[in-house]
Formats: structure tokens, sequence, C-alpha cells
């Protein structure tokens, strides 16, 4: 196909896409799906080889947000039978991000519900931050605390934070559809602010919420213009006792399109695949490996995944191998000091809190999918229980 050869062509030059073959992308036919894949898998070869790195999710404080995202279990008025718990003490936060790197994780990625921190919050997330850094030599640690106020992005980096996550989840046009609380200027300055203290910013999508593919390839061209390390694109886990709930609207077929898409417009960016895999992707995971090269392993924030050891039994079997703490995710030329993350053009989801009003409907319907309701399982275990963690 044209449209593949010259989206690989570009992916190797590190040149964005236009919109037009951004969407032809989504558009492709399942007879043409492993071409996809293949396309694209080259493009991630190309920059990051067959490493996968993993990362492991602490929910620090889980349920309870003021805050009215639709498609998230810990939503104000959300009926879904979450854990519920208040700030987990640095020891025990510590504990639960031990066994994700026992696991094979190199970044910890520390989450806490609500709309943004307070200064005591960032002081916790401080000791927390130094308690994991303490125990774990060369682990990456990503904050995750929802809109940040001035002057707490640099407390966090100075405090020992890599990294700040914060997504866009949605194009700016439909924003309004998924959260009433907040909007997308919101997001993106908070992405700013991380960027602006030094953070690496790690800013995603949710797909699956009932958008267009017009609406995808916008919040995609978004996080490219912003210019993140890393972008965790996850697919809705449709929580009963949210307004989403009923939204199950992907197939594997298209969950392997969209990662494509992204990884052809981010081709040397971090592509993590996050919540929703074991959902919605289901027996095909393992070929998404081919797009991504980076996963969440063990559970997510309120949902449980796949058992840890079957992540990584899948990523052996699928030919990849797990990155290590001596290995840097980015290729050179994104790496702070080569010159930052230019291109050759020059240019709180479920990072795991993956939930109104129904968004609206796509212009391309998607195949009717099944309601698999069997397949999404609240977390029990872990952060917040006494039951040993999934990694
Ligand atoms: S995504 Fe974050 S801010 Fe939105 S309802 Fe969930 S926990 Fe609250």
């Amino acid at each position: 196909m044209d449209l593949l050869n010259t989206l690989v062509d570009k992916g190797l030059r590190r040149e964005l896409p236009t919109r037009e073959e951004a969407l032809a992308v989504l558009a492709t036919s399942d007879d043409e799906l492993l071409d996809v894949v293949a396309a694209a898998g080259k493009v991630r070869r190309q920059w990051f080889g067959r490493r996968v790195k993993l990362n492991y999710l602490v929910n620090l404080k889980s349920g309870l947000c003021p805050e009215d995202c639709s498609y998230c279990s810990q939503r104000l008025g959300s009926k879904a039978e979450i854990l519920k718990y208040t700030w987990l003490k640095p020891d025990d936060a510590s504990k639960a991000a031990a066994a994700g790197v026992a696991g094979g994780a190199k970044r910890v990625c520390l989450v806490a519900s609500g709309r943004g921190p307070t200064d005591r919050d960032v002081d916790r997330v401080s000791e927390t931050i130094s308690a994991i850094k303490e125990q774990n030599e060369g682990i990456e640690v990503c904050a995750c605390l929802g809109l940040l106020s001035e002057g707490q992005a640099d407390r966090l980096h100075a405090a020992g934070a890599d990294a700040y996550n914060h997504n866009l989840n949605t194009s700016e046009a439909t924003y309004g559809d998924i959260c009433t609380t907040h909007d997308f200027s919101d997001r993106v300055s908070t992405v700013q602010q991380a960027q602006a203290a030094g953070m690496s910013a790690c800013s995603g999508l949710i797909a699956g919420m009932g958008e267009s593919d017009a609406d995808l390839v916008d919040v995609v061209f978004a996080l490219r213009e912003l210019d993140p390390d890393s972008v965790p694109v996850n697919f809705l886990i449709p929580f009963e006792g949210t307004p989403l709930g009923k939204e199950w609207n992907l197939t594997p077929q298209r969950a392997l399109r969209i990662l494509a898409m992204v990884r052809f417009v981010c081709p040397d960016i971090e592509v993590r695949l996050a919540g929703g895999r074991e959902v919605h992707l289901r027996s095909l995971q393992p070929l998404a490996l081919h797009l991504v090269n980076s996963i969440f392993l063990g559970d997510y924030l309120t949902s449980e995944g796949q058992a840890g050891k079957d992540d990584l039994a899948m990523i052996a079997d699928a030919g990849f191998e797990v990155e290590g703490t001596d290995t840097t995710t980015l290729p050179e030329h994104r790496r702070p000091g080569c010159g930052g993350a230019d291109t050759a053009e020059s240019g709180c989801a479920e990072s795991g809190c993956a939930s109104g009003d129904k968004a609206p409907a796509a212009t391309i319907p998607a195949p009717p999918e099944e309601t698999r309701r069997d397949l999404v399982s609240v977390r029990r275990r872990g952060a917040g229980t006494e039951l040993p963690p999934n990694a």
C-alpha cells in the first residue's frame, strides 16, 4: 500500500504524517490489518528495537473524587464498587512499588484521585518519592496527581519526581462531553508546567468513549504538539456505575489500528499500552507489542489486569525483551542535552484512571461489540488492601 510505505518512510525520518494519512490508518480494513501492524512495527523497531518498558501503578488515594470525568470509576457520584481509601503512608506505597520493581518495572507511577494536590499532599508525595528512591536504585518515578498549582511542579521535581503524567484524554472539541468540572486547557497547562519544571511529560488519551476518528486524530496531534516523552493509550474500561458503563465500542482490530496510528504520529516517543488492553485487545495483545514499546505491569488503579507473570511470558513469547534500568528508553536525539526532542520537520483516565453525558457518535461507526462485563474486574488486591499486589 502506498499509504503504508509513505508512513514508514516518514516514521523513520521522524516526520509528522498528515491528518488525512492518520485518518486513513483508522479506516483500513481487517484484510489490511497485518500490513498496518507490520508497517508501524518497522517504525517501532527503528527507535526502540524489541525492548518493552514496564511501568507499575501505585494508587496512593482511591475514589471519592470531586471531579466528574465520565469515564472514571473514582468520579463524583460513581456507583462503581471500587476500593476507596485515603493517602497511603510512604512506607506502604514504597512496599507496593517494590513489588512492581521486583516484577521488572523500571518506572513507578504514583497516582492519586482528586482535582489536584494541596501543598500538604505534595509534601506527602515527596516523602513517598524519597522512600521509593532510597529503596530502589535507578527507578524512575512519575507522579500523577491531577491539575497542578503554581510552584508544585518545581517542588515535585526537587523531591525526585522524574516525570509527571496528565492525560489530554480526548479532543478539545469533545472535552466538554466527558467532563464539566475542568477543561482541556487546564490539562494542557498542567503538562506544560511539568515540562517547564524539568520533568519528563507523560500525556495520553482514552479511546472507546464514542469519539469519532477525527477526534482521535485531533487528540493525538494535540499530544504531538505538546511533545511529551511518553504517550499512554488507554482503552475505556466501561465500569458499571459510571456514565460510560455501557460504551463497548472497540474491537481488538480497531484497538490495533488506533495504536498503529499513534505510533506513526509519535514515531520516536514512548507509546505505552495502558488501561483496558486485556478487556479490548484480548488474545491479540501480543500483536500490540509490535506497535508500543511500553506497558503497565499487573493491575491498574481500580481494576485488575492479567497476572504480572503472564505479562512477562507474553513479552518473551512474542520475541520481545524487558527493558532494564541500565538502558535509556528514548532514542539519543530525544534525550536532554542532545538538542532536545526536535523532530525532522522541526518541529487522572486510567493512566491508569480511565469515566455524564454520552460522548458524540463516531462518524465511522465501529462494528457492534459484544458487551463483556466478565472482563472487567474491580481491583481487590495490592495497595489499600491486606492482599499481596499483582506484579
Ligand atoms: S480522572 Fe482523575 S480528576 Fe477525573 S474523576 Fe477520575 S480521579 Fe477525578
